[in-house]
């Protein structure tokens, strides 16, 4: 298998492969294309996200090794989106370009039970958690770490999908149903005091950069509001962005990572889970950072110094999801939003606004982080034309 020269850098003019082809590849191909790179996505899909402003879009299914082979062939770089790709495609990738990150970190991060095993082997604190697969497992795991908790598909999670949460050992045996045999997780519930999240970014040459620690909450399951800068108290925040350069450099990451955190009521960090790429609560950076969380991905996966981090206002993103044209009863007004002049509008091109779907995102930047959260709620509130 042909190795790639680390320090060879590919600069704007050659072009960058995504696998998948999202939002996340969309506001990346944003970046490397206002960069002069050129981009390739790769998806079973047509006229996506990414695919819209790419400059080729494949449509593949990702296990189909000779579309991915053709694919890297034609690229300088191969990074992803989506990380549930199969260990087969990215390998086969690797064959003709440098994937980055590469393989074995997605091997990790797209299980979460492999994912808890190797951060608690190496340390780092995470929430108490067993292994299951089968009902006499599950009494165990109840057993010894009791109620409440929430039970997880191991592989394929996101958002909150294939969770379970018991409070009653009676609930179990209804948990189990349809996914007897299945790898699951089974991890304490924390009664935690907020999540916080740190994106983070690791160069080809081992260096680190990340944004400071943002404050997320969700609604569902799914994100629904970050900002940042937070009012943790510095120590909590500093041991925050120490655990996140540990877990980068443990997996030896090439791009950007973002771990997840519950602050616990004591003060205490616990990663939730990580994602090896851009994540929703570093949108952001988009607009409020020297560098954004996109374009420090390319950077580092092109081998590129990375870039300055620093927030250059207080920022609060809001997610747009699909039950908003619902609330509003067609289309959001989007003049509405307009008006709130320090407020970005970001859409993702979808088509179809189903509920609980990721359709675009709000930014807004203010004096302080409150002010911030507020105009990005306000402006959220205006896309949905009141009825009388
Ligand atoms: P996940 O898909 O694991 O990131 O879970 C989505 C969201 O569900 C988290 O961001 C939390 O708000 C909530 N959640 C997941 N696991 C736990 C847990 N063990 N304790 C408390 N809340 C959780």
């Amino acid at each position: 298998m042909p190795t790639f020269p680390s320090s060879q850098i590919i600069l704007p003019g050659a072009a960058v492969g995504v696998l998948g082809s999202g939002q996340l590849g969309r506001m990346f191909a944003i970046a490397a294309r206002r960069m002069g790179y050129r981009v390739h996505t790769l998806s079973p899909d047509t006229d996506t996200p990414t695919g819209q402003v790419a400059d080729v879009e494949v449509k593949a299914d990702y296990d189909d090794l000779d579309a991915v082979a053709q694919f890297a062939q034609q690229v300088d770089v191969v990074t992803f989106e989506f990380e549930n790709v199969s260990a087969a495609a990215t390998e086969t990738a690797a064959r003709y370009a440098p994937v980055r990150p590469d393989g074995r970190v997605l091997h990790t991060t797209q299980h979460r039970l492999r994912e808890k095993i190797f951060l608690r082997d190496r340390g780092f604190p995470v929430t108490p958690f067993r292994s299951v697969r089968d009902a006499e497992d599950l009494s165990a795991a109840l057993r010894e770490l009791g109620v409440p908790g929430v039970l997880k598909t191991a592989g394929f999670g996101y958002d909150g999908k294939g969770q379970a949460k018991i409070t009653r050992v009676e609930d179990a045996v209804a948990a189990l149903r349809g996914r007897a045999g299945a790898e699951m997780v089974y991890e304490s519930f924390v009664d935690f005091e907020r999540e916080v999240s740190v994106v983070a970014a690791r160069g080809v040459d081992g260096s680190f950069a990340h944004w400071g620690v943002i404050e997320n909450r969700h609604r569902n399951h799914i994100l629904d509001l970050s900002v940042a800068p937070t009012d943790l108290p510095p120590a909590i925040e500093i041991r925050a962005v120490e655990v996140a350069r540990g877990v980068l450099e443990a997996l030896g990451v090439v791009g950007v990572l973002c771990v997840e955190f519950f602050v616990t009521r004591g003060g205490d960090l616990l990663i939730n889970e990580l994602a090896p790429r851009p994540h929703n609560s570093g949108h952001l950076t988009f607009d409020a950072s020297a560098t954004s969380q996109f374009e420090q991905q390319l950077r580092a996966v092109c081998g590129l110094p990375l870039g300055a981090t620093d927030l250059l206002r207080p920022a609060a993103m809001a997610n747009l999801l699909g039950d908003l044209w619902a609330d509003a009863g067609g289309e959001p007004d989007w003049a509405a939003a307009a008006r709130f002049p320090n407020v970005k509008l970001h859409l993702y091109g979808k088509a179809d606004a189903r509920p609980g779907r990721k359709m675009g995102h709000l930014t807004a930047l203010a004096d302080t982080p409150a002010e911030a959260a507020r105009l990005a709620l306000a402006a959220r509130d205006a896309l949905v034309r009141r009825r009388s």
